[in-house]
């Protein structure tokens, strides 16, 4: 049985949480907001007054958190996790953020001697139920190894990306593809409109063909080919148009660091900033087919 601090008990990190408490480890759960305190606590969780006490007997601390901004707020400067926490402490930051600010809190981590992988998730609500999330971890390979017990519980791929930063690389590169061939997917449903191609037609002939790709197969955003896709209903999210804003003005901020030009992911950007300025931030991502359809 491992103490596990955890910070951050919303949507994801509140389902994440129970699985541990579930596999039979002793969480000390905090968040700001009493209802996911609540939460946690139906789901026969234990929660701290503060953050700073949910993590003072850990040895392994987990995050999930809204962005950068916060995780920084939460580790640093005398109030924060560092500070309070046991020196051989783990920790593991498993909020979508830039990779500047994932490296300069490990940086701060390790300095004082204790450990820390930034390790995202991909999978969402639903996955952090079933403790399927895919994890990219950056950080040592010490830090990988100590901490990967306790993610194979919560997940079902975890993958070592590389060092610090790595794995906010990996999850703002993967999220650049994912939103980039949603767009291409809905245009080419929409195309086929046009052009009296049957949408179940150009489904089963592009999945078996060079179009194929996740946005097809597993998430189609025409209603008909796969029953359970949010194209089905309504558009309720799955992966909302807000997520997916985020992670690509992270992919953009990035590959202007690294003076990498990404046309494709920054028009993927424009479009679902489009979206979201429609009012449809809490519409799931796929339904950019109905908003391009209905202009
Ligand atoms: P959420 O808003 O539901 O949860 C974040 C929680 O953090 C909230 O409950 C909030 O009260 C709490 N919080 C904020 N500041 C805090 C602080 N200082 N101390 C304690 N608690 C604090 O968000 P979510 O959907 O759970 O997402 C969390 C992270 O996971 C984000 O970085 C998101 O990008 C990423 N992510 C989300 C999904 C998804 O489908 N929801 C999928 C993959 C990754």
């Amino acid at each position: 049985m491992t103490n596990i601090g955890f910070i951050g008990l919303g949507n994801m990190g509140g389902p994440m949480a129970a699985n541990l408490v579930k596999a039979g480890h002793n969480v000390m759960g905090f968040d700001l907001s009493e209802d996911a305190r609540t939460a946690f606590e139906s789901l026969g969780g234990t929660t701290a007054t503060s953050a700073i006490e949910a993590v003072q007997n850990a040895t392994i601390v987990i995050t999930m958190l809204p962005a950068g901004k916060h995780v920084e707020a939460v580790y640093c400067g005398e109030g924060g996790l560092i500070a309070a926490s046991k020196p051989d402490t783990l920790f593991l930051d498993s909020s979508t953020i830039d990779v500047d600010t994932a490296r300069k809190v490990a940086k701060i981590a390790t300095d004082s001697g204790r450990m820390m992988m930034d390790t995202p998730v991909s999978g969402g609500v639903a996955a952090a139920a079933a403790g399927t999330l895919t994890f990219m971890c950056g950080g040592s390979d010490e830090a990988f190894a100590k901490g990967k017990d306790i993610l194979d519980i919560i997940g079902a791929n975890i993958i070592h990306a590389g060092k610090s930063g790595s794995g906010q690389a990996a999850k703002i590169c993967n999220n650049m593809m994912l939103g980039i061939q949603m767009i291409s997917v809905c245009e080419a449903f929409a195309m086929a409109d046009g052009l009296e191609l049957e949408r179940q037609k150009l489904f089963d002939i592009s999945s078996a063909a060079s179009g194929q790709c996740w946005s097809l197969t597993t998430y189609c955003p025409v209603p008909g080919p796969i029953a359970t896709t949010p194209a089905n209903n309504d558009y309720e999210p799955g992966f909302a148009v807000a997520m997916m804003l985020k992670d690509l003005r992270l992919a953009a901020d990035a590959a202007e660091s690294v003076g990498v030009n990404t046309a494709i992911g920054q028009k993927a950007k424009e479009l679902y900033e489009a979206m979201s300025q429609a009012g449809l931030d809490g519409k799931d991502f796929s339904g950019y087919f109905e908003f391009m359809s209905q202009k």
